[in-house]
């Protein structure tokens, strides 16, 4: 028994050798191509692309569908986003959604209330028992055969945006667009599960952690209104103010114009001023995620 034992601890290392591995290779690879204004132009660039996904794809469009698009842009976003290896698309959706049920209760699976700051932000990411992705969370989106088939295929996707950029920007661009890059979006986009539940105002009354914090939101593209985001979960917008800086919802509204996208939702006055009603606010997020509001359909246009 204590043979097996070991056994099974020792694999619970095996997901942190690509992990730090990457870490590892950003480090090394920047420092032998060294800094000129490409590698910042590929730093920057990849890095707005990825982080834009991120939070208008696999936050804001699949796991709370706070807007509407075409089937070949939705996978068009997937794609994007997973080039920033966050694990594959029907995976993470599945999981901010079980985050928003729980939050910063003892199911929440990324809560620094319940398993401390740094199982928040790379810990459970790191833990074999949430690498499973859970269909029945995300069955509104599992249902297309070519989501699933990039949910499976997370790390070929990986790597084949890191041979492609290789391919256009030779070693500066591997390295500073594809590495450096990606790590820095783990670490931003991992900020919004550990920091924003710790650090930053709380204008809502809502009953888990999450905090507004102005320096996530740039950082972010806007995820850093992660208060203003738990109060009301259908908006698209997470900035509610104007003052509240949400580039990503900026996007959204041009897209809009464009007519890639429609139905963005915004944020309804008397919700954006509700400061002192989380009882009703509760009802509403639950019935989003329950997925029981008839009028959102996922189906794209
Ligand atoms: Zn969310
Ligand atoms: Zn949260």
């Amino acid at each position: 028994m204590l043979a097996v034992a070991d056994r099974s601890d020792w694999k619970r290392w095996i997901p942190h050798v690509p992990f730090w591995g990457v870490h590892v290779a950003a480090v090394i690879g920047a420092i032998a191509v060294g800094w000129s204004w490409a590698a910042f132009a590929w730093l920057l660039g990849t890095y707005l692309v990825r982080m834009f996904a991120i939070t208008a794809g696999y936050h804001r469009y699949f796991a709370h569908r706070t807007f509407k698009t075409s089937r070949v842009f939705q996978f068009v976003l997937a794609l994007l986003a997973m080039s920033s290896a966050q694990q594959g698309v029907l995976w993470w959706a599945a999981h901010h959604r079980n985050h928003h049920k729980y939050s910063d209760e003892p199911q929440d699976t990324h809560s620094p209330r319940q398993r401390g700051f740094w199982y928040s932000h790379f810990g459970w990411v790191l833990d074999r028992q949430h690498h499973v992705t859970h269909i029945d969370r995300i069955k509104d989106f599992a249902k297309y055969p070519e989501l699933r088939w990039l949910d499976r295929h997370d790390l070929f996707i990986a790597f084949a945006w890191g041979a492609l950029l290789f391919f256009i920007g030779g070693w500066t661009a591997l390295f500073w667009g594809h590495f450096v890059s990606l790590v820095a979006a783990w670490h931003i986009t991992f900020c919004i599960n550990s920091l924003a539940h710790v650090w930053g105002s709380r204008r809502y009354g809502t009953e888990d952690d999450s905090r507004n914090n102005p320096v996530l939101a740039v950082l972010t593209l806007g995820e850093g209104w992660h208060n203003n985001h738990h109060h009301y979960q259908r908006s698209a917008r997470q900035g509610f103010f104007w003052w509240e800086i949400d580039v990503t919802y900026y996007v959204l509204k041009v897209l809009e114009k464009l007519h890639i996208v429609s139905d963005v939702e915004g944020v309804p006055q008397h919700i954006r001023d509700d400061e002192q009603k989380p009882a009703r606010m509760r009802l509403e997020n639950a019935a989003i995620v329950a997925l029981v509001a008839p009028s959102r359909s996922a189906d794209p246009r």
